[in-house]
């Protein structure tokens, strides 16, 4: 009696399922123009987000304002960088600078979390909330 035996291998097969493809959708439309946009981080796999871009409100430079940071002045301590909220224009210092006027207004005053750099020369600003840098639009 031949020990050999044939085999009945089952091939398994599987339902061919059609992949469903959900369609997005688009929201909004980009009929608004907006003066700032977040900067691109190179290299990172997560691009930053601010959802702050429509409070900007203030395009350009105060050329009349104070000379300084406006808290600075009124204590007289003295500040290293400048930064004016893109919201209602006010003045402040820079994080490195003692008093750091500009992050205490943002947080103080709901609704302010955007700060130009008010240094010449210098085109970028920032997100107290999401800590981003924004670039000008466009
Ligand atoms: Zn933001
Ligand atoms: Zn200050
Ligand atoms: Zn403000």
């Amino acid at each position: 009696m031949p020990p050999g035996s044939r085999r009945h291998t089952a091939s398994g097969r599987s339902p061919q399922g059609v992949a469903a493809r959900p369609s997005l959708g688009v929201v909004g439309g980009m009929s608004e123009q907006r003066a700032w946009e977040v900067a691109e981080v190179l290299g990172a796999s997560v691009q930053p987000s601010c959802d702050h871009l429509d409070e900007a409100r203030v395009t350009a430079p105060a050329a009349d304002g104070p000379p300084g940071c406006e808290d600075c002045l009124r204590i007289g301590t003295r500040w290293v960088h400048l930064r004016e909220c893109l919201v209602c224009g006010h003045l402040g210092c820079c994080d490195s600078s003692p008093g750091q006027h500009a992050y205490a207004h943002a947080h103080a005053q709901s609704g302010h979390d955007l700060a130009r750099s008010a240094e010449p020369g210098e085109d970028w600003a920032w997100c107290y909330a999401d800590e981003v840098f924004l670039r000008p639009a466009g």
